[in-house]
């Protein structure tokens, strides 16, 4: 099965842009996901072929019409019925590793780039609308957000990463960041590489990696590690009452 990526968006030439070298380029050649851009603008319905029109009660900037977004996004989900739609904005749930995987392992996606102040907000109560953040920051357009959603998704599709384990130990995906990574030479700038991973011992490295990446996340990211320590607590007290169950 080949992932399928609808990108909607009023800058088609913009894809598959950097999706276009590297694994992703590679991996698009061999057939393992595929992509096509669908030009908003030609579902204007008025001669301009206008897609935008001034925010109602005033203010700067331009808001995409829900009219010309529902006659894309149905014309998108006519075509790919199985795949979800995915509209990029500030506003939507922050992106997760956890989501990416989900959506990697279905059909593909439907995206929704919005360009100017965004879109109507009526077309995520009229049309089943996924709304996807990719940060807390803000982009000229949804096309950056696109890809960047895109190549998470790539990468683990079948057979796009050479070694299947390297996913499974990355940032986010045990719910913490990754331990710190070195490479040759041994000594640079008077720095070294921690001695342990010189020791050959696979069970103290193993034991140093995990120290590592719990020491990060605490440090760095207190979000995630919150969460971490949450769930932990969760299964172990579900543990817990598991074995009383059993005691019983
Ligand atoms: N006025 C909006 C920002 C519009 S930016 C606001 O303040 O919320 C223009 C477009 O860029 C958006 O419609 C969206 O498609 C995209 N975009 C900007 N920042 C984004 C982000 N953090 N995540 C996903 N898409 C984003």
């Amino acid at each position: 099965m080949t992932f399928h990526a609808a990108v909607i968006t009023l800058y088609p030439e913009m894809f598959p842009g950097p999706l276009g070298v590297s694994l992703a380029g590679r991996a698009r050649a061999d057939g393992k996901w595929s992509i096509e851009a669908v030009q908003l603008r030609d579902f204007a319905i008025d001669k301009h072929r206008t897609v935008d029109d001034t925010p109602a009660g005033g203010g700067a900037g331009m808001v995409l019409r829900a009219d010309v977004l529902a006659a894309c996004i149905d014309h998108a989900t006519a075509l790919h019925p199985d795949c979800p739609v995915i509209a990029l904005t500030p506003r939507g749930k922050p992106l997760t590793q956890a989501r990416v995987r989900e959506l990697a392992a279905g059909p593909g996606v439907i995206l929704l780039c919005g360009r100017f102040e965004g879109f109507d907000e009526r077309i995520f109560a009229g049309r089943a609308v996924e709304e996807v953040s990719v940060g807390d920051i803000v982009l000229s357009g949804g096309e950056p957000a696109a890809l960047m959603l895109l190549d998470a998704c790539i990468r683990l599709l079948p057979g796009v990463m050479g070694a299947p384990s390297s996913g499974a130990e990355e940032s986010f995906e045990n719910g913490l960041l990754e331990y710190p990574h070195y490479t040759r030479p041994y000594e640079w700038e008077g720095r070294t590489i921690p001695e342990v991973l010189r020791s050959g011992d696979h069970a103290r490295i193993a034991a140093w990696r995990q120290a590592m990446s719990e020491a990060d996340t605490r440090l760095r990211r207190p979000d995630l590690w919150e969460r971490h320590e949450g769930v932990r607590v969760q299964s172990a007290s579900g543990a817990q009452r598991e074995k009383k169950d059993l005691d019983q």
